[in-house]
């Protein structure tokens, strides 16, 4: 959710500031603005209502100058996206810009504070609140920069990811983390990048340090990178190698991630099973499941937490727990979970699933967990994310960096790792016979290449997907294991269409939502062959029999369907368990042709954010 990016070094920063928000603007954001300290050491700052390409096209007659400088896209808040919202926010003297990612939630009292002492505020926003109390700190106090940064950041209640320049100390950026992801780039020429994530650093350096919370860091060029805590405590953060390829960040011919995205699946799920399943195709070895053995093996109960599509993975995970290890699960939503005081139980396993490990609900789920003793596995994907660095242990889904805001190869992803978990601790638990473990780890190997025949679907989705424009409402039904993805299609749809849909288990559907079914809804039925089959046919006549237009997504050779949907899309056959990996496709397919036919940009859907990291 919303991007911060920021250099100082050799070179003009302008281009690498507005690249680095292009590569940001999959987060999600609503404005963008930047603040250049220019050669005659003046503080210049630009901000813009819309996107990147506003900015830049209202920087094109300013001064534009100066080899530092910091940048950010605004996903609002507090104050509604507008220029004067828009960040960088000024303090009262105009000596300090500062941006800023996350919530100051205590904004009011300070607000109140300050502006008993006089300060006027020109936006509405939480943010401004902090860098006119660190100046306000500053000035009363007579002290420097840094210091008053951590007076100010003693006083905040909330979650921020900052970075401050000061036209007084024009060699010097200032940035400061807690609850939300903030990255430094150390180039080899002494300079330095910064950003939400790794990847506007990636084509400069691959030498980076994911800061800690409550890390506040000091960037000058040429100097070693200075981090200290709120109490001036001395930090040593670990510089790591990062892994992201420039080709993961573009399009590669695609006009849009998302399909670019959906269109990856099969190599993902390879790269996902890659040095897990081994080459006889008998054994998955997941190294979590080595070191902590008898936690996740003697499992009383596990408990799933995440988010929107986290959350679709995470009940298709109950189901494969459940009936091939045995083990009660229960899935929560992981903002109702940290509220809820639920009960947990110390040989609880609980599972954090987040494809970019920094969902701020989620991170907070874990603390809770943590707190009462449950043993803690992550499910992620951004190498290096919060969440694996604060859970026990836990799995990579390893399907490179995600841009589309509508999660697709994420999902996938960690429905395999969900699927060669269950796989690993039901063999070891004996819930399962040999026999059918091998079999089972031998259909997940095929499942990439069974993959690449369902994307075949592609031009027939392409042109059915104009019929389905007009809708305003669409039904997705699916039982068993493919409920939750019928949960997931419907949430795809309204995620980049913006057309109303809901996902719904088959044979609930009379009990309420049978009665908004006329000839204007399209329902799309998953209707693999598996053993509800037949139920799902009945299903289907009962929408027929009210005038429902259905479409079916079906196992290749179905002739039953074919006779009674007025649509049937093929897939190949798989193991019931893995289906949704298989119909997970052609249900992204048609949302992205949907969406596309409606003349939307897919990539960024209106209000979305990629990462949530506010709560
Ligand atoms: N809370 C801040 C605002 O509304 C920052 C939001 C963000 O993370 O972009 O301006």
């Amino acid at each position: 959710m919303c991007g911060i990016v920021g250099y100082i070094g050799r070179k003009e920063a302008y281009p690498i500031l507005i690249k680095g928000l292009q590569r940001l603007e999959y987060r999600g954001y609503d404005s963008a603005g930047l603040a250049l300290i220019s050669e005659q050491s003046q503080l210049n700052v630009y901000k813009a209502k819309g996107k990147v390409a506003d900015l830049e096209a209202y920087c094109s007659e300013k001064d534009i100058s100066g080899y530092v400088g910091i940048a950010h896209t605004r996903w609002a808040t507090h104050g509604e996206p507008s220029s004067v919202n828009a960040h960088p926010h000024f303090s009262a003297s105009g000596r300090l810009a500062l941006i800023h990612n996350g919530i100051i939630e205590n904004y009011q009292t300070l607000k109140d504070k300050l502006s008993k002492r006089g300060i006027a505020f020109r936006s509405a926003t939480d943010t401004e609140v902090l860098v006119q109390l660190i100046e306000y700190i500053m000035i009363s106090n007579n002290l420097e920069l840094l210091e008053a940064v951590q007076v100010a950041l003693h006083q905040v209640i909330g979650a921020y990811a900052i970075a401050i320049l000061d036209r007084n100390h024009p060699d010097t950026i200032i940035c400061a983390r807690q609850s939300s992801p903030l990255v430094v780039g150390l180039g080899s020429d002494g300079s330095f990048y910064l950003a939400s994530d790794a990847s506007p650093i990636a084509e400069y350096t691959d030498q980076v340090v994911y800061l800690n919370d409550g890390d506040i860091a000091v960037l000058q060029e040429g100097e070693t990178l200075h981090v200290v805590n709120i109490d001036n405590v001395t930090q040593h953060p670990k510089v790591k190698q990062i892994d992201v390829t420039l080709g993961q960040l573009e399009k590669g011919g695609y006009p849009y991630f998302m399909l670019k995205e959906i269109f990856e699946q099969p190599g993902c799920l390879r790269d996902c099973m890659r040095g897990r399943i081994n080459a006889d195709r008998d054994k998955i070895t997941l190294s979590a499941v080595i070191d902590f053995r008898e936690k996740l093996v003697s499992a009383r109960r596990i408990i799933i937490v995440g988010c929107g599509t986290s959350w679709h993975a995470g009940l298709i995970g109950k189901q494969l727990f459940e009936s091939l290890c045995r083990i009660p699960v229960e899935v929560e939503y992981a903002s109702e979970f940290r509220y809820r005081e639920p009960v947990i139980f110390p040989d609880d396993v609980v599972i954090a699933i987040s494809q970019s490990g920094e969902t701020a609900d989620t991170l907070a789920a874990i603390e809770l967990a943590r707190k009462s003793g449950a043993f803690v596995f992550g499910i992620c994907n951004a190498i290096g994310a919060s969440i694996p660095r604060q859970t026990s242990t836990g799995v990579y889904i390893h399907v490179g960096p995600e841009i589309g805001v509508a999660s697709t190869k994420a999902f996938t992803g960690q429905v395999t790792v969900l699927s060669m978990l269950a796989l690993t601790l039901a063999n070891e638990r004996h819930t399962i016979s040999e026999e059918m473990y091998k079999e089972m780890v031998v259909e997940l190997t095929q499942i990439p290449d069974k993959m690449e025949q369902a994307l075949k679907t592609n031009e027939q989705i392409e042109r059915l997907a104009p019929i389905f424009t007009y809708a305003k409402n669409c039904l997705y039904l699916g039982r068993g294991y493919n409920y939750p993805v019928a949960l997931e299609g419907a949430l795809k749809l309204k995620e980049i269409s913006y057309i109303h849909a809901e996902g719904y288990p088959a044979a609930e559907m009379k009990h309420g939502p049978i009665a908004l079914i006329d000839s204007e809804m399209p329902v799309f039925v998953i209707a693999t062959r598996d053993k509800l089959y037949e139920k799902v046919i009945s299903n289907i006549q009962e929408v027929r029999a009210r005038g429902g237009r259905v479409t079916a997504l079906v196992t290749e050779g179905d002739e039953r369907i074919t006779q009674i949907a007025d649509h049937v899309i093929e897939l190949p056959d798989t193991l019931e368990c893995f289906q949704p990996l298989m119909v997970s496709i052609p249900l992204q397919l048609l949302a992205y042709h949907i969406a596309v036919c409606k003349g939307k940009d897919v990539d960024r859907p209106r209000n979305l954010a990629k990462s949530v990291t506010v709560e």
